[in-house]
């Protein structure tokens, strides 16, 4: 399953002149202008840069609230928050006021050399408020790619605090995404990378994900299934050697993988597999942080409690880059009572970041964003959309909790039968939601939802109304019904 496939260029809707005039407002070129500047000079992440640049991107050119306006005029609505992190939904002023008042007030200045300054301190107070208690320490970095090289310094530096120098292996999941800086990919499961990959970061292994309806054999139960994978732990930690495994690290859902929602009986066997073997336990937050599935972070959804979390994206609603990792109080004390970490990035701390971040926080705190996931738009999603779906000829499971969902497209529903060729089925379908102006990706043969958390009702109805026109689409170019 690759990225590439879903970054494929589509024709472009034809002009919606009711919404023309507001995109007009900011645009400087015409849509050729746009797309030819961008075919002569831009290489776009994970594409196929031959194909897309033969077909032309779609260019987006403003925001506001969870839709999106491309260079035709077209409103789009956006079921995706960006990549997983316009949490606050665009358009917030407060954001673009906390970002402009603090560079005029102090546009940089280093962390490093015995200095600090306020918006760094704030949001470090405000996160350790934020997160469960024994959480109260945070090293700043610009992605969760920074964050996720950032936990394997912590970790090593951490076993070397406690004299166990043999400690070096971190042990990942197939099918994992953490990034892609070369320790992000390579922690990450994403074969596709580590083909483009020769050299990777050592000491780094990988078992099986718990991914039920892709992988399950048999009669297992999803509990079941679920357990046997996290044992699959133990038997990689007894295979290297208990001294020699430093973490294990997880996303605590699976996101770019698939929303792969893990039964209820993983993380605890996980969490109990780490204890008893002495093996920090690192949550990938990234895209499960600050509310996603209802709770502040995804591994209070699943309860349990990791040693490290990587946070970015949902961070700063990805108004400007930040990425962070915060530290139990027992892996902090070890990095500050042991001298120099050396370990660092010139925007450590940004001030302009850390005051967006603030903002952004206070918002989802103080307008109770998260919560009302939790308890409002996250349950009517999940309902709607399992009304909509639970009969579906093509759709054979609604994994997901709060604002995210993952919905699998298969050939026969009740068997688990998935599609020979589900990648194709997923563009298929991916194609249909940006020629109904949604934004819906596809990650091999699932359809992915991860909305801003502040959509409402009225427009989950219409991302899950359009998401249903895709899919029927989807089934009947394909003759099924
Ligand atoms: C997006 C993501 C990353 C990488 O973050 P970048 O900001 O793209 O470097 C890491 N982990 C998870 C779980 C992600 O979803």
């Amino acid at each position: 399953m690759s990225y590439r496939t879903e970054e494929v260029a589509y024709v472009q809707p034809a002009l919606q002149p009711s919404t023309a005039a507001s995109a007009q407002a900011t645009q400087q070129r015409s849509t050729a202008e746009y797309r030819a500047l961008d075919a002569a000079h831009h290489i776009h992440p994970f594409s196929d840069m031959g194909s897309l640049n033969r077909a032309g991107s779609r260019v987006i050119v403003k925001a506001q609230g969870v839709y999106l306006w491309d260079s035709e005029g077209n409103k789009i609505i956006d079921g995706m928050a960006g990549l997983w992190c316009v949490n606050v939904g665009y358009g917030r002023k407060e954001l673009a006021d906390a970002a402009y008042r603090q560079m005029q007030e102090l546009p940089f200045y280093n962390t490093f050399f015995k200095t600090t300054h306020p918006p760094v301190i704030e949001l470090s107070a405000m996160l350790a408020e934020l997160a469960p208690e024994p959480f109260n320490h945070f090293f700043y970095c610009n992605s969760g790619s920074e964050g996720n090289d950032t936990v394997l310094r912590i970790v090593h530096q951490y076993w070397a605090t406690q004299g166990k120098h043999s400690k070096k292996f971190v042990i990942s999941r197939k099918n994992g995404y953490h990034g892609s800086t070369i320790a992000g990919g390579t922690l990450g499961g994403m074969g596709y990378m580590h083909d483009q990959m020769p050299s990777k970061v050592e000491n780094i292994v990988h078992i099986d994900q718990p991914y039920f309806f892709g992988e399950a054999q048999g009669n297992l139960t999803p509990e079941e299934f679920a357990l046997a994978r996290a044992q699959q732990l133990e038997a990689k930690i007894l295979e290297i050697g208990a001294d020699n495994v430093a973490a294990f690290i997880g996303e605590p859902f699976q996101g770019a993988g698939g929303v792969i929602f893990p039964a209820s009986t993983y993380w605890p066997e996980i969490q109990r597999i780490c204890r008893k073997y002495d093996i920090l336990l690192v949550a990938d937050e990234v895209i499960g942080g600050f509310g996603r599935t209802g709770e502040w972070f995804a591994h209070q959804h699943f309860g349990f409690e990791p040693d490290l979390i990587t946070l970015a994206k949902g961070l700063t609603s990805g108004y400007v880059p930040m990425g962070a990792v915060g530290l139990h109080d027992r892996v902090a004390k070890a990095i500050i009572e042991h001298g120099d970490f050396n370990h660092g990035l010139t925007y450590s701390g940004h001030p302009v970041a850390a005051a967006v971040a603030l903002a952004n926080l206070k918002l989802l705190r103080d307008e109770k964003i998260v919560e009302r996931v939790k308890t409002d738009t996250g349950p009517y999603f999940q309902k709607k959309l399992r009304d909509t779906f639970a009969n579906h000829p093509i759709v054979g499971e609604i994994a997901g909790a709060g604002l995210v969902a993952g919905l699998q497209l298969a050939a026969d529903p009740k068997t688990r039968k998935r599609f020979a060729n589900g990648g194709d089925v997923g563009t298929i379908c991916r194609d249909f939601c940006f020629n109904g102006n949604l934004i819906m990706r596809a990650t091999g043969d699932r359809m992915l939802l991860s909305p801003p958390l502040v959509i409402n009702k009225l427009e989950i109805d219409e991302i899950v109304s359009k998401a249903k026109y895709a899919i029927d689409a989807t089934a009947q170019q394909l003759g099924i019904s």
